[in-house]
């Protein structure tokens, strides 16, 4: 089973991809994180999602292995380093991820956090790279809603399609203001680390409302972020067991009752808490 949810453009793409941080960095494990994420392919998981910064272009190099003579079914996410994303080097760096990842065009580009270029720039350079054919579209990761307020404010700044954010049941603080806001502007949020790195899967409360529906407690993690509209998670998986659990959380629908227990849990966020949406998204894949 594939759900779906689109960009405000129209594009169609499936709610649950995969992510690519920390792999293609071991030759190891190398293979077994291409038979993954190709199994991933496989398993409708069309949607994924690198950057620039990951293994020091290794992921990239590692996807575009991956999605040869498949190009046509992925929806490719990558992310620029904010101090490429001025307009002197934008364009360049762009050229390398395309090159790494072997491909004409990327779907989805992303500026990975918030830069010290002013956005009036980097909006600019975005367009640009979409006149060149280099990418589809543009959006954010890691920008708050005053973020996402000032760049509405900038010229072109409506076309933002998508902010990637941290949000999984032990960091909710999206839930207070972003994500309503992101809905409102029908602009997808991609929920990155939707398992918590992994550190979540022990919690008593998520292995009772697993065993409830004799699921995996990634799963359960997987179905709480993906029960609101417009969000798409990208978990990381480097095993064909762990892709297959994943792309199985789509058949899993939470009840009144585990919603309730996994709220007592991990409390969601409340005004004047801290746990606002300003404090979980400073900080970007340990960089
Ligand atoms: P995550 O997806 O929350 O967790 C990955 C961890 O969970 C790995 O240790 C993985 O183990 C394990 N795992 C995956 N499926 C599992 C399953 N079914 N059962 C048990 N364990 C499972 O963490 P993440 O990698 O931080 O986040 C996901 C993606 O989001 C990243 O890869 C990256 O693409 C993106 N991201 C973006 C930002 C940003 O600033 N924009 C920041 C962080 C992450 P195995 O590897 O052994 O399968």
């Amino acid at each position: 089973m594939t759900r779906m949810t689109s960009f405000s453009d129209g594009t169609i793409v499936p709610v649950l991809g995969q992510g690519t941080w920390m792999i293609g960095d071991d030759p190891k494990t190398r293979d077994a994180e291409q038979a993954s994420l190709s199994r991933g392919l496989d398993l409708g998981l069309t949607l994924i999602d690198t950057a620039e910064l990951y293994g020091d272009g290794r992921a990239e190099r590692l996807v575009g292995e991956v999605i040869q003579g498949r190009r046509d079914e992925v929806f490719l996410v990558s992310k620029i380093r904010p101090e490429h994303a001025g307009e002197m080097t934008m364009m360049l760096h762009a050229e390398k991820s395309l090159e790494r990842l072997g491909v004409d065009r990327i779907d989805l580009y992303l500026l990975h956090w918030e830069s010290r270029f002013p956005m009036e720039e980097i909006v600019a350079g975005f367009e640009e790279l979409i006149d060149e054919g280099m990418i589809a579209r543009w959006g954010v990761s890691n920008l708050d809603l005053r973020a996402m307020n000032r760049l509405m404010e900038v010229e072109g700044g409506e076309r933002c399609a998508a902010n990637q954010l941290l949000y999984n049941l032990g960091s909710r603080g999206i839930e207070f203001d972003l994500l309503p806001w992101s809905q409102e502007q029908l602009m997808p949020v991609m929920a990155y680390s939707p398992l918590g790195r992994g550190g979540l899967l022990e919690h008593p409360t998520l292995l009772a409302v697993a065993d409830r529906h004799d699921a995996a407690p990634a799963q359960i993690a997987l179905a709480f972020v993906l029960r609101h509209e417009g969000v798409i998670a990208i978990p990381k998986a480097s095993s064909i067991a762990h892709v297959e659990a994943n792309a199985a959380a789509l058949e899993i629908k939470l009840d009144p009752e585990d919603i309730e227990a996994l709220d007592r849990a991990f409390p969601p966020p409340r005004p004047h808490s801290r746990s606002t949406s300003s404090d979980v998204v400073t900080k970007a894949d340990g960089a």
